[in-house]
């Protein structure tokens, strides 16, 4: 692929205050006139969209190797299809979504029509995280484009290169007067969350999280936080290969930077002593035995972060990787076990790839462990048992509930996507996306012409109470 100097990105300039007051108040004005509302527009837009991924793969391919260095094939599959998916299921479905839905009315209210009728909010900001720093921004786009509104973006600093090609193309290609870029770091979201908007929708840490709700609280603005936390995975029979390499492919795609990753493994009975082995064989068959060459394999987002991760790589024994390059900021897929009760492995979201590995004695302590803990975005359970499957079901709280197969359920459309708890609120992808991004308006009608409420009106008796 050709060097990402060739794509002439200029470096991201933060948005000037000024700047960011104009843009958000000319984005006012247009939800005044519905540019966004009628249902051509809102598929031309997606369409619009559509043609960037289309004439820019490439160039987004070179960006995401550029911030993360992630594999070609890995940005398409992950970034660039998993946004094509989403356009292409709400082009599929945009009418019916829009359409209102006549509701029944109970008897003694007729005759009346009552409907639901989806809205458009007005503007939407989206301010996305750097780890999946292209999906993270248009996804939520697709949802705000098939509801109606017009909307800004703030996508990750931290992912530059993809900031930067968003802040070129975008203009380029969507309407400019229903889509705006702003680009920069912590004191540009400032700015923007200083102002009005009819929704945030926000991907990233806890922390910032906070941040976002407290501002968007002045205002009365609703939220959507997509946070992140320590998701599990119980695992029963560790010598499973496909078990392993699953884990694996969940753990270490994009470098453990991935929100629905397997944080640590839960390894009931013997499960731990044959999962090493295991884990050890898929990631080899994986990356190879140097997996730091392998151009599938990606580098930790900044020395800050790379840091952060080589000090957790001595809370407990490495059995597999354990390898680090400073120069690269790449870490090798790494599985400990014997990991300390007190360690940063076992508080903060690990967010790298480093796999802990705990022995528990059942499958009912490893319930009790995920419980004890914040509430996850997702916890998985490798067993084929239906028993098992339906038990972890009802007794563990997530987002998701995925058996036997990570990260997946972020790849169907019709599937809401979203934390609970610590974990983030409210949802998205496909419909969910839809109608969290409109206001689903109650529509009621009566005709005047027969007075049937004055059953009901003063003076009253009890008789009318019993209407
Ligand atoms: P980040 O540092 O890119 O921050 C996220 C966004 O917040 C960025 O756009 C950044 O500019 C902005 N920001 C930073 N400081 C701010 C401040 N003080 N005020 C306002 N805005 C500010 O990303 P991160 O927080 O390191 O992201 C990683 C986290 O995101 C992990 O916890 C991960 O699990 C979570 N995540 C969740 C999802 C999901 O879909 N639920 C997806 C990806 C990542």
């Amino acid at each position: 692929s050709r060097a990402l100097s060739e794509l002439e990105l200029p470096p991201v300039v933060p948005e000037s205050a000024e700047n960011i007051v104009e843009i958000v108040a000319s984005m006012h004005d247009v939800v005044a006139t519905r540019l966004a509302h009628p249902r051509r527009f809102r598929a031309s837009q997606l369409k619009a969209l559509e043609r960037m991924l289309e004439a820019h793969e490439q160039d987004f391919v070179d960006a995401l190797a550029d911030d993360l260095g992630k594999s070609g094939v890995e940005a398409k599959m992950t970034e660039i299809d998993m946004v094509r998916a989403e356009i292409d299921h709400a082009q599929l479905h945009l009418s019916e979504w829009m359409e209102s839905k006549a509701v029944k009315i109970p008897l003694a209210l007729h005759p009346a029509a009552a409907k639901i009728e989806p809205q458009p909010l007005g503007v939407v900001l989206v301010i996305g995280a750097w780890n999946y720093p292209l999906q993270l921004i248009l996804a939520p786009l697709v949802a705000s484009i098939a509801a109606g509104n017009v909307t800004v973006l703030k996508p990750s600093e931290l992912a530059p290169a993809t900031s930067a090609l968003l802040g070129r193309l975008v203009p380029q290609f969507m309407d400019r007067r229903a889509c705006a870029v702003v680009q920069g770091g912590a004191s540009t979201s400032k700015v923007l969350l200083e102002q009005h908007f009819d929704h945030i929708f926000y991907t990233g840490g806890e922390r910032v999280g906070k941040i976002v709700a407290r501002a968007a609280a002045e205002h009365l603005t609703p939220v959507t936080l997509e946070l992140g936390g320590k998701s599990p995975a119980v695992v029963m029979d560790g010598s499973s290969v496909a078990v392993a390499r699953r884990l694996a492919f969940g753990k270490f795609m994009n470098a453990g930077q991935t929100c629905v990753a397997p944080d640590y493994v839960l390894a009931v009975g013997d499960a731990a002593r044959h999962l090493e082995k295991q884990l050890s064989k898929a990631i080899t068959g994986f990356y190879g035995k140097n997996p730091l060459a392998s151009r599938d394999y990606g580098r930790i987002v900044n020395t800050a972060h790379f840091q952060r991760l080589v000090a957790m790589l001595g809370d407990g024994d490495v059995v597999v990787g354990g390898g680090y390059d400073e120069d690269t900021l790449q870490i090798e897929p790494t599985v400990i076990t014997n990991v300390h009760p007190d360690s940063a492995l076992l508080r903060e979201e690990i967010f790298g790839p480093i796999l802990p590995v705990i022995a528990v004695d059942s499958f009912d302590a490893a319930v009790r462990f995920i419980n004890a803990r914040p509430t996850p975005l997702v916890a998985y359970l490798f067993s084929e048992n239906p028993r098992l499957q339906s038990s972890f079901g009802d007794q563990v709280r997530a987002g998701a509930i995925v058996h036997n197969a990570p990260s997946l359920h972020l790849a169907v459309p019709s599937l809401p996507f979203g934390g609970v708890g610590a974990s983030g609120m409210g949802a998205y992808h496909g419909r969910h996306g839809f109608e969290r991004l409109s206001q689903m308006r109650a529509v009621m009608g009566k005709t005047t012409v027969v007075d049937t409420l004055k059953a009901v009106y003063p003076p009253y008796t009890w008789a009318k109470s019993k209407i």
